[in-house]
């Protein structure tokens, strides 16, 4: 069997080492990963600058999410795993210019703690009450997808939209709560308010449950689990150990896949000039050019491929000497709401959320900047990006803290142009019908962020089950035959 696979990002690379492992052990499997930079990897993009790992995508993944780590053992990068040092975690959301720590006991954007509550100064007085009397929502029967900022507003009003849903979601997904459907972002929260009415009532009993059920249970040694984790050397190692393991001659960087037909026999695909047959073809790339591909074969499926809406993003990498910064707050970064009118989203205090990456005496900032409908900061140079997020960098944290002045030893800038699918509402409505016409199209799969879950964790679980698939499918196929 003959199996194409389109984007050697990690979702692609993922098939291409399940189908590999199989090939190894002997099974007629074939396979040509097709990659239109010259390098693998995708969003995953590691360098070590004067020793210190920095990262121009992705910087870890959930630790919760067992199948990264699954993945890194398998390859041999067991030592390598790293846990985000959660004993400084604390994040902060900057707040007319101030940061104000996230309040204890804030579980899924949701306070649970009476105390840090109604101290916090993230909130207004009006909001605290609101929050308060939230614990008397009755159960509301869900009537369909509604946006993340329709949930959270509905619960705990504007502000907590502005100053909680909409910096935390656009830390994650360069995204924007008034878009993101809270059926698929936050099921567990919908879930919780068919059946409890109050949010704050349905996390604590979800609380009590997972206490209970970790006294009780054998896995005890994952709790406490970091929430993050990294490796080492970088995400890039990840993408090094899966292309070592690949046969080199299965594996065409440099080569962006520019036409898909469907034959009688299965598929025929063009890129760098020739046209290849294949029994069956991995969909890799991102959904937007997935759904250019697959137009002529399938114009339906290719307008529903094509409309999943994807954000861009900038990363700008700061290195300082750590003599040249003033004292930094406790934690890990802060968040930059929307509402704040600044160009960043975030940022990230590398050196404190994972020891070891970077050398002593080292400062690493990773600024985030983008989102929804901010495409045209990609145009901007990257002298212009570093001075933004200097000067921005010294109005939030203070010029006795970081001064705009001090020049940084090294500085990066990375731009992802729609990399980051979003879940917009009616997003599982539209991945059904896609997953219908897709049944259709015998050794067709999908894979990667714009389905399923868009972190690292989900886009190897979905390309190496697109790879399983379809060597079942295939021995099925045999079998039926003999
Ligand atoms: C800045 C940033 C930070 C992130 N941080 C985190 C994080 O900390 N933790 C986490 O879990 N997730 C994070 N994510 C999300 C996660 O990294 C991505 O969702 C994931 O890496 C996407 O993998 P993928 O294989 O689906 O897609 P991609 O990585 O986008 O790979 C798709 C590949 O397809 C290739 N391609 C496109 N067109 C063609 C063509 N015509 N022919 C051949 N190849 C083609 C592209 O060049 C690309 O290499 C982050 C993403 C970004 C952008």
């Amino acid at each position: 069997m003959r199996i194409a696979i389109i984007g050697g990002g990690i979702a692609g690379l993922a098939a291409a080492y399940e189908l590999e492992k199989a090939r190894a052990a002997g099974a007629a499997v074939e396979y040509t990963l097709f990659e239109e930079r010259p390098r693998l990897g995708g969003s995953l993009a590691s360098e070590v600058v004067g020793g210190a790992v920095l990262e121009r995508g992705p910087d870890s993944f959930l630790t919760e999410k067992p199948a990264a780590a699954e993945l890194c053992r398998e390859l041999g990068l067991g030592d390598e795993l790293i846990p985000s040092n959660d004993a400084a975690r604390k994040t902060y959301i900057v707040t007319r210019n101030r940061l104000v720590a996230l309040p204890d006991g804030l579980m899924f954007l949701i306070p649970t703690k009476l105390v840090p509550t109604a101290l916090t100064r993230l909130f207004s007085v009006r909001t605290k009450m609101r929050m308060a009397l939230e614990l008397l929502h009755p159960p509301r029967p869900s009537d369909g997808d509604e946006s993340v900022a329709a949930l959270v507003k509905r619960h705990f009003g504007q502000e907590a939209v502005d100053r909680l849903a909409d910096p935390l979601f656009s830390g994650i997904y360069g995204g924007d709560a008034t878009h993101l459907s809270a059926q698929t972002v936050l099921p567990r929260l919908v879930e919780m308010e068919t059946k409890h009415g109050s949010l704050t009532r349905g996390m604590l009993a979800a609380h009590r449950k997972m206490r209970a059920m970790a006294k009780n249970s054998s896995k005890t040694q994952n709790r406490g689990a970091a929430i993050f984790t990294a490796l080492r050397g970088g995400m890039g190692k990840l993408v090094d150990a899966i292309a070592a393991r690949l046969d080199g001659r299965s594996v065409r960087t440099a080569t962006p896949v520019s036409g898909i037909e469907k034959t009688a026999e299965g598929w025929r695909i063009a890129a760098g000039g020739v046209s290849e047959e294949f029994d069956a073809l991995i969909m890799a790339a991102p959904a937007w050019i997935a759904g250019e591909l697959l137009t002529p074969v399938d114009a339906v499926l290719g307008a529903e491929l094509g409309g999943i809406p994807y954000s861009s993003s900038i990363t700008v990498n700061l290195v300082y000497d750590e003599g040249k910064i003033g004292p930094l707050p406790e934690g890990f970064g802060f968040l930059v709401p929307a509402v704040e009118g600044r160009a960043m989203l975030a940022c990230t205090f590398v050196h404190r959320k994972f020891l070891g990456r970077t050398p002593p005496g080292k400062a690493v900032f990773r600024a985030f900047l983008g989102g929804m409908n901010r495409e045209a900061m990609l145009a901007e140079s990257d002298e212009a990006l570093i001075a933004t997020v200097r000067r921005e960098m010294a109005a939030i944290l203070g010029t006795k803290t970081f001064s705009a002045d001090v020049e940084p030893e090294h500085a990066q800038v990375s731009r992802w142009r729609r990399a980051m699918a979003q879940y917009s509402v009616g997003h599982q409505d539209r991945v059904k019908r896609i997953a219908a016409r897709v049944a259709e199209l015998p050794g067709l799969r999908l894979a990667g962020n714009a389905y399923d879950g868009i972190g690292i964790p989900d886009c190897i679980r979905t390309g190496r089950k697109a790879a399983q698939e379809l060597m079942v499918g295939e021995e099925q196929r045999v079998g039926s035959r003999e």
